[in-house]
């Protein structure tokens, strides 16, 4: 059901004011609002655009193109085209783009809140719009940094520099330097994105803040909480999605309000706890943002 415009704007005059009187607020950050700043791994224009060479071979999304290159899948016969791809990507994603304003918004309406962030997304937009790191609960990776492949360590390596030296050398669009491959310095295996996509991801630098997101929530139980779910789809739901729906059910004073264009609803159980706006993301914030 697409709302009129009158329930857009009583929507967003409600949020402005359920985020004006919180006394908490526990944001969930999903892909959805990276992809409202303009990064969206759906989009066939951005996967052009940025990958012409894997456009022309008929990959039509970043989604795709990532499918072909997923991260457990590098071999001696691969390595340097394995790295042609994730070079130039996580130039892309995680080292090229300024803050999003989605995110620049978002850290607007949070200042001076007491505020807590969980997030599923890995190209570091949150710090870069300003939020602090130890209020941020990500534990799905960052594009940052690479890990050893095995792993012999839970230690995680800076790759800014190391990605530099890949692009600038590359042989040809699809391909690095073999000089460039990256090894782990403690055992030699290759190494590797630090994302979560098996058991092998290396999690300990980025579930450190897992104590002080379960205090967050257990001492809010009181509180008027504002749950502002961003962009959080059906990949991992468990993380953001199902938790923020338990709190806003069990919480006496909880409010869910809930971004996301994608075409889904809110349960019936919470339905009169609950704000639900489907509308780009960005859009929603800068409006909320002119109320507040
Ligand atoms: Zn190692």
């Amino acid at each position: 059901m697409k709302l009129s415009t009158t329930d857009y704007w009583d929507n967003i005059k409600k949020s402005a004011e359920c985020i004006t009187n919180a006394e908490k607020l526990l944001i969930g950050v999903g892909a959805g609002l990276t992809a409202s700043g303009g990064l969206n791994y759906t989009d066939a224009s951005l996967a052009e655009k940025w990958y012409p060479e894997y456009f022309e071979q008929g990959k039509k999304s970043i989604i795709e193109i990532m499918s072909d290159f997923w991260v457990t899948t590098i071999n001696k016969e691969n390595d340097v085209f394995f790295w042609g791809f994730w070079a130039r990507h996580i130039w892309h994603i995680r080292y090229e783009p300024q803050a999003l304003k989605p995110y620049l918004d978002l850290f607007s309406i949070a200042s001076g809140k007491d505020y807590f962030i969980c997030s599923t997304n890995v190209d570091g937009q949150l710090e870069k719009a300003g939020f602090d790191k130890s209020l941020i609960f990500a534990p799905q990776g960052d594009y940052a940094l690479f890990q050893c492949s095995k792993p012999c360590s839970q230690d995680v390596y800076n790759n800014n520099e190391i990605i530099e030296t890949m692009i600038k050398n590359m042989v040809s669009p699809l391909a690095i330097c073999s000089d460039d491959i990256p090894y782990c310095p403690k055992c030699g295996s290759y190494l590797m994105p630090n994302l979560r996509c098996d058991d092998t991801f290396v999690e300990t630098p980025h579930i450190k803040n897992v104590d002080t997101y379960k205090t967050f929530i257990q001492n809010a139980f009181e509180n008027k909480i504002v749950l502002l779910e961003l962009g959080v789809g059906f990949n991992t739901p468990v993380i953001i999605r199902y938790p923020f729906e338990a709190i806003t059910l069990q919480y006496p004073n909880a409010k869910l309000i809930r971004i996301n264009i994608a075409n889904d609803t809110i349960s019936e159980k919470i339905d009169n706890k609950s704000i639900f706006i489907k509308e780009d993301i960005g859009k929603v914030l800068a409006d909320i943002l002119n109320k507040l």
